[in-house]
């Protein structure tokens, strides 16, 4: 076996991009001028890390991850603050991540302290590509996918790693907005034992129909419930959910099929922090209807690194609606959104240490 090269090799843009104006990119569409890469093979492990120009990659058609969706990928983002710094938010709990994903879907793990480093090193290097205007920030998408021309199923012997950064507007441009959210009753997202604890390909475009149905009657996104009964709360496209009923703050316990978001882990150590009650437990839809009925029903906001907080003002379930807050910002979710974004744009002390600095 070779001695891997881990040596950061860096190989700069001479065509620099036009960064854009202001606010008005739509997510995900505009990418910087270098990426990271890195490869994998059985035998020598992950090696030749890289900056690079950014541009098309060349694929076997064979390759696996066109057949078989062997591919995880994380989201984070870097933010400016108005002293000129840039930090992370939570950078390691990524790559943490990433690699319980990678777990579950038969890739090889990476060295997260590596990762992280390299990560810093990208960052730096497009630190003018990070927006300033309030609310903005540059998205990081590091992803892995099966590159072995193969199509023989089974895991793939070799992979690329790649991490993407993009420019993006603020979430909510004119402020927090409260959204409507079906709660679906016919399609299902993952079931326990399956691959919904996984930031994996197939998850997301398997909600598209659901999505596609929930937004042509009005609905922003769905609630999903749980796939065996369609009887206990789950999640919603790409963010967890928290009821605030008679006081008390309420999400749903991981249970191997919901993601485990960095946002929520976040919200809850803030919570009990402030000494509000907070429990992550099993929540049926039945008790959320019946709360409601009963008043008990105080907020409910979707927490995600896209929106941070995102409102919940109305749920949708079986033509039943239920309203929440009067479609108004509930005085809890609006003072987590202000800490944890005043934490991320440094304009709150970061007594947890949330933050990673890049220089
Ligand atoms: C990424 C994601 C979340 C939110 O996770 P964060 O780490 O808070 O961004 C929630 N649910 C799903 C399905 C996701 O993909």
């Amino acid at each position: 076996m070779e001695t891997p090269t881990n040596e950061l090799e860096v190989v700069k843009s001479s065509d620099l991009k036009p960064k854009p104006v202001g606010d008005q990119v739509p997510f995900g569409t505009v990418f910087t001028d270098h990426i990271f890469t890195m490869d994998y093979e059985t035998g020598k492990g992950w090696h030749s890390p890289k900056i690079v120009p950014y541009g098309p990659i060349s694929l076997d058609p064979a390759a696996m991850i066109f057949h078989y969706g062997q591919t995880v990928f994380e989201g984070l983002k870097a933010y400016h603050t108005e002293d000129g710094r840039v930090l992370l938010f939570r950078p390691e709990e990524n790559f943490k991540r990433l690699n319980l994903s990678s777990d579950r879907l038969s890739i090889p793990p990476i060295d997260e302290e590596q990762m992280l480093e390299y990560l810093t090193k990208l960052v730096e290097l497009e630190k003018d590509w990070v927006p300033q205007t309030p609310g903005t920030s540059l998205y990081i998408r590091p992803f892995i996918i099966s590159t072995e021309p193969n199509l023989a199923v089974g895991p793939s012997q070799t992979y690329k790693l790649m991490i993407l950064l993009s420019p993006v507007g603020s979430y909510f441009p004119g402020g927090l907005q409260p959204v409507i959210i079906h709660v679906e009753d016919q399609f299902t997202r993952a079931v326990k034992g399956g691959t919904g604890m996984a930031k994996t390909a197939g998850n997301y475009s398997a909600g598209y129909q659901a999505q596609a149905n929930a937004k042509k009657a009005g609905n922003a996104d769905v609630l999903w419930l749980d796939g065996v009964e369609k009887k206990y709360i789950e999640e919603v496209g790409s963010m967890n959910i928290f009821f605030k009923i008679n006081g008390e703050v309420v999400t749903p316990a991981l249970n191997g099929s919901i993601l485990k978001g960095i946002t929520r882990m976040s919200v809850i150590e803030l919570l009990k922090s402030w000494d509000v009650p907070v429990s992550e437990r099993k929540i049926s839809i039945d008790e959320i209807y019946q709360a409601y009925e009963d008043g008990l029903v105080e907020e409910i906001f979707g927490t995600g690194t896209a929106a941070v907080i995102s409102p919940v003002g109305e749920l949708n379930w079986k033509g039943q609606k239920m309203i929440v807050n009067n479609h108004e910002i509930g005085e809890l979710s609006q003072k987590i959104y202000d800490t944890i974004t005043g934490v991320q744009y440094g304009r709150v002390e970061d007594s947890f240490g949330w933050t990673v600095e890049v220089n």
